[in-house]
């Protein structure tokens, strides 16, 4: 029997609902629905890892040039892990600090992390260009479009490099092989892959959170005689031409894309246009909104005043909280997806809400954007059948949600046929089809966009093992999982500092949570050499109890995420793991207020001798 308080919940509810037009049962019910098909036992389980029969995935297909050097033997103040926009914002915050007796070691050819690897056709950010691109002033560059694409993000990453003096720094294709903390030197002694040998005062791990490509567990999948590769590693020696399509080797083939996630969507139209027949396979769909993108208006371009990237990435985030009263500048999907699903949200009478009628809000909100999601695919794709499949029924941040302008158009094409699984995946590989409810799909070539690991060991990511005081291993530290003091460090590995996304404020601008970071590390890197101090570590209890905090205040996230169609940011049904379980759930705007309280405290639970 409902209680007093339930059935006045509900008839609340009701009529919320019902003034928007929305059904509130039946659309529950399908969300519901649509979750259960994609669930699967095996979780984070279910992926391959790039490792034996496999590792031939992550080679890297740019370079041809192998690399011949000595081994360096040497004593540094600082190694940075990763020469992304992570490496480049600690390297130059080291460099902005005095602190020039750095390395940085990275495993491609050249620095760009991500932008280095992913040179599919049509990758670009997906956040706009001039809150993403970090350091454009510090520069002097301006981007050439609202969301630039994959290779001016990569020429960036080098003029970072080449701005602060990096490359001088740098050991590129340079795999660590291990860190040993040595607690007689107060140093961390790093062994790479190249018989470098380098002691080092500090290190500072920007190894990314998406770095390791991952690829599904479809049976068969070995057994197949074509060409594949993974997104993140494109081969252009097998499909021709570049990052913007005229790919003429897929001319005469049949391709399958696997995956229908923030890369596929980029991909894939630029692979329908030059392939002869192409497969989507797709598991779950994505959320496709307006895109937009136009070139940098060079009018507006000269009104930029000094400090106008930080003040941009500011009102984005604060807009995205519903906490900024000024204009809207970066005004885009995003910044439309935070208004729409709460940032909107008022009585017609234009009174607050109460907490209870405000969760029912949101949940309305979130379904509303829902039927203007479906409703675009429905106008955008012609055939039924297709729109219907490609429509996702799930909360709007339980997955990726993506923007682009082309990708349901692909759909209208007589060479692309969307293999819709129901949330299953392909039965099968074979040697030369990919098989689905008993249809055999003959291709020449598959190409993973399944994404990159998350949810797994630090340590397995970073393709290194990490062993602090008494030979702990960082993967033994973090077997009942992340245990940090505000996602920096870490009780038990002193003097080593993570630029990771758990435990701290999330934004989705990541450049802006990297700069974040790079900040306050390299702040308290700084004191411990200017105080001739030599071992920095995190208070197991300070640790403990930011952890419990974190936790604890998770809880209020836990329904909507409970009820999310499963995908990496919510663990793959695991929601413990999941990328977004573990931030501080009050927001980066508080997050970053605790953080610099913290700093201005003197760093209370950092002991530094
Ligand atoms: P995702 O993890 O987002 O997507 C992987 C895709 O592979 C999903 O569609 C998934 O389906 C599918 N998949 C996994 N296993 C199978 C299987 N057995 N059969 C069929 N399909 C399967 O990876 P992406 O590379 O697309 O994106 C990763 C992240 O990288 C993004 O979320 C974003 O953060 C970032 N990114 C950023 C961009 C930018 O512009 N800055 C551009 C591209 C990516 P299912 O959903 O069912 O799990």
């Amino acid at each position: 029997m409902a209680t007093e308080a339930q059935t006045h919940e509900n008839a609340v509810e009701t009529a919320m609902a019902s003034s928007y037009g929305i059904d509130l049962v039946e659309l529950r019910a399908k969300y519901a629905f649509e979750r259960q098909k994609r669930l699967n036992p095996r979780k984070n389980e279910q992926f391959i890892e790039v490792t034996g029969d496999f590792s031939h995935y992550i080679d890297d297909p740019y370079t041809t040039e192998p690399l011949v050097r000595e081994s360096v033997v040497e004593v540094v103040d600082a190694v940075v892990i990763g020469g992304g926009f992570g490496g480049l914002l600690a390297g130059s915050k080291l460099r902005d600090a005095g602190i020039d007796n750095f390395r940085i070691i990275e495993k491609a050819a050249d620095f760009g992390g991500t932008w280095y690897w992913n040179r599919y056709p049509g990758a670009q950010c997906d956040i706009e260009s001039y809150i993403y691109m970090p350091l454009l002033e510090e520069t002097g560059y301006i981007p050439t479009e609202k969301y630039a694409y994959a290779g001016e993000l990569f020429e960036h990453a080098k003029r970072i490099g080449r701005t602060f003096d990096l490359y001088k720094a740098a050991l590129f294709q340079t795999q660590i092989t291990q860190l040993r903390w040595n607690e007689e030197q107060h140093r961390w002694d790093v062994a790479t892959d190249r018989g470098d040998q380098i002691s080092a005062r500090f290190v500072l791990s920007a190894s990314g959170p998406l770095n390791r490509p991952r690829l599904p567990g479809i049976p068969g999948i070995a057994s197949f005689r074509g060409h594949t590769f993974h997104t993140s590693r494109w081969d252009y020696g097998y499909t021709g031409g570049h990052s913007r399509g005229e790919m003429v080797g897929l001319n005469d083939k049949h391709v399958a894309v696997i995956g229908t996630g923030a890369t596929a969507i980029q991909c894939v139209p630029y692979v329908a246009q030059d392939a002869a027949r192409l497969y989507v396979v797709q598991r779950t769909p994505s959320t496709v909104d307006v895109r937009g993108n136009r070139p940098t208006d060079p009018a507006w371009a000269s009104t930029l005043q000094p400090g106008w990237q930080r003040a941009r990435m500011d009102n984005f985030i604060a807009t995205l909280n519903g906490v900024n009263d000024g204009p809207d500048l970066v005004d885009d999907g995003w910044t439309h997806l935070a208004y729409d699903t709460v940032n909107s949200l008022r009585k017609p009478d234009g009174s607050a809400f109460s907490p209870e009628e405000m969760a029912i809000a949101m949940e309305i909100a979130d379904f509303r954007k829902g039927d203007d999601i479906r409703a675009r695919i429905d106008r955008i794709v012609q055939d039924p059948a297709k729109a219907e499949s490609l429509k996702p029924w799930y909360g709007m941040v339980c997955k990726r949600p993506t923007f682009n302008d082309e990708y349901l158009d692909a759909f209208n094409r007589d060479n692309v046929s969307l293999i819709d699984t129901q949330g299953r995946g392909p039965d099968r590989i074979t040697e030369s089809a990919i098989v689905f409810d008993g249809v055999e799909y003959p291709v020449d070539c598959i190409i993973f966009a399944t994404g990159f690991e998350t949810g797994t060991a630090y340590s397995r990511r970073a393709a290194f093992e990490i062993y602090g005081v008494d030979g702990l291993s960082l993967t033994q530290k973090f077997a009942n999982g992340t245990s940090t003091l505000y996602g920096l460090a870490t009780s038990g590995f002193p003097n080593f500092f993570m630029m990771a996304l758990g435990q701290n404020g999330f934004k989705p601008n990541i450049s802006d949570t990297l700069e974040e970071q790079a900040r306050h590390i390299v702040e308290i890197v700084k004191s411990t050499l200017d105080q001739s101090k030599t071992r920095v570590e995190v208070e197991e209890t300070a640790e403990k109890a930011w952890v419990a905090h974190v936790l604890d205040l998770a809880k209020i996230k836990l329904p909507y995420f409970e009820a999310c169609t499963p995908g990496y940011y919510t663990g793959e049904g695991d929601i413990d793991k999941g990328l977004l379980i573990d931030t501080y759930a009050p927001g980066p705007i508080e997050f970053t207020k605790v953080i610099d309280a913290w700093r201005n405290d003197g760093r209370p639970g950092l002991v530094i001798d």
